[in-house]
């Protein structure tokens, strides 16, 4: 692997001191290269993981020529080019029964949704408009040719991909695997990612609180969003600011985990302790992005590892991950493409004050006024808030160049709740 301070170096833009939070985030998705390793997996186990080949669908889908409507299939030649007309009923076609035999001249059968479309047959009449009379129908004229019918094949072709490797599978991917007779996948290995927390004030929850001490909120935060993501957590504990400490740390996460990320310690007040351990032990690629909250993150590799140093405020570690280590990580895991988070424009009802030359990543919450959806800010916005972010449901995302955003005007906003 080539040094990430050499192919930086050379990267439109590249600040190490400043970086454009998009530029940033590139940055760390050009570098990132997924782990190799595979397994196969039961598709119920699968659920959460990357495909690392393709499934490829050995039928067709549907199997066969199939009613899409509860109706009458018949052949369209035997229809009345004006007025209607009168076919004897031959049978019926029911899903998972099929009819036997094939369908004559003035015939038709009594098909129901998902029934496979008789031979000689091409065409379904729905049933409302259709006149029953015993075994005769009466059939309305201006039907079209090959209507209501689908065709074997039509959602998916022997022998082609039904889905692409570095396919995330969710809930309706398992059911188009199962759908194709296939019971196992091969997946990639979930990545492992090691997480501690750095500083002196910080105390573990069941231990009891000293003066000028704070619980430890953010590996809490961190497995949280870590587990979500479906990666397998080493979960190192509080390292002390201690230079010893901290190298032993780094030392064992990079050589259990594919990537690490800490919180705390990587701001100028602190000694810069983070920063310099990681230069010693392997490379910063960038430690300032031009953003609000989490300007300190600093982002590197030890050995085979990349390595994430959070800023320690509880809110800018939720942020910085969302808006970063969340992609990497799954950029990490297989997936691909990378989709980032989707972000819609709606207007915000509070003013928001902004400086131009960074990006703002502040709590919002979404909200339907008179049947339209408009964002107004949670209240107390300091980074050390996490209740905001409890609050919030959603980050109001005001862009680098943007000034002052007056109240009405519309901004970007990313919904934390999707589909689970
Ligand atoms: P730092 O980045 O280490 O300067 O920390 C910035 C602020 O975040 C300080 O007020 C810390 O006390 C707080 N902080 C750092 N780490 C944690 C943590 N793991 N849990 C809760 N608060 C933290
Ligand atoms: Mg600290």
């Amino acid at each position: 692997m080539t040094s990430l301070l050499q192919a930086l170096s050379c990267a439109d833009g590249y600040d190490p001191e400043s970086l454009n939070a998009e530029r940033a985030h590139r940055i760390i998705l050009d570098l990132i290269v997924p782990v190799q390793d595979r397994e196969r997996l039961p598709v119920r186990d699968a659920l959460g993981r990357v495909l690392a080949e393709d499934v490829i669908s050995t039928m067709d889908v549907p199997g066969h020529d199939n009613s899409a409507m509860d109706g009458y299939a018949l052949r369209f030649a035997d229809l009345a080019a004006e007025g209607e007309t009168l076919l004897h009923l031959a049978g019926t076609a029911f899903a998972g029964r099929a009819f036997a035999g094939r369908l004559g001249a003035g015939e038709c059968v009594r098909i129901m949704t998902g029934g496979v479309i008789p031979e000689g047959a091409d065409t379904v009449v729905i049933q409302e408009v259709v006149r029953a009379e015993d075994e005769r129908i009466v059939v309305p004229p201006k039907q079209r040719q090959g209507q209501h019918v689908r065709r074997a094949g039509e959602d998916l072709r022997t022998g082609t991909p039904a889905l692409r490797a570095g396919k995330l599978l969710r809930p309706a991917e398992l059911g188009l695997i199962a759908s194709l007779g296939v019971g196992e996948v091969v997946v990639r290995r979930r990545p492992r990612v090691a997480f501690f927390s750095t500083g002196d004030e910080l105390a573990s929850v069941g231990a009891p609180l000293k003066e000028g001490e704070v619980y430890d909120s953010n590996r809490y935060t961190l497995h949280g969003m870590l587990v979500r993501l479906g990666c397998e957590i080493i979960d190192l504990g509080v390292v002390r600011d201690d230079p010893a400490a901290l190298e032993a740390a780094f030392r064992k996460a990079a050589a259990e985990a594919d990537a690490v990320v800490t919180s705390g310690g990587v701001s100028v007040g602190e000694a810069d302790f983070i920063r310099g351990m990681m230069t010693k032990l392997g490379e910063v690629a960038f430690w300032k992005i031009a953003m609000r909250p989490g300007r300190p993150m600093a982002f590197g590799r030890i050995e085979g590892a990349w390595l994430f140093g959070l800023p320690g405020n509880p809110v800018a570690v939720m942020v910085t991950f969302y808006e970063f280590v969340r992609d990497a990580l799954l950029k990490l895991s297989g997936v691909d493409p990378v989709e980032p988070l989707p972000r819609f424009r709606v207007p915000c009802v509070t003013p928001l004050r902004k400086r131009p030359g960074r990006s703002e990543f502040q709590r919002g919450i979404l909200f339907r006024d008179a049947g339209e959806w408009k964002v107004r800010l949670t209240g107390a916005q300091g980074s050390g808030v996490l209740r905001s972010m409890s609050e919030a449901n959603c980050i109001i995302v005001v862009e680098h160049e943007r000034g002052n955003v007056e109240a009405g005007e519309a901004v970007w906003v990313q919904p934390f709740e999707g589909l689970v």
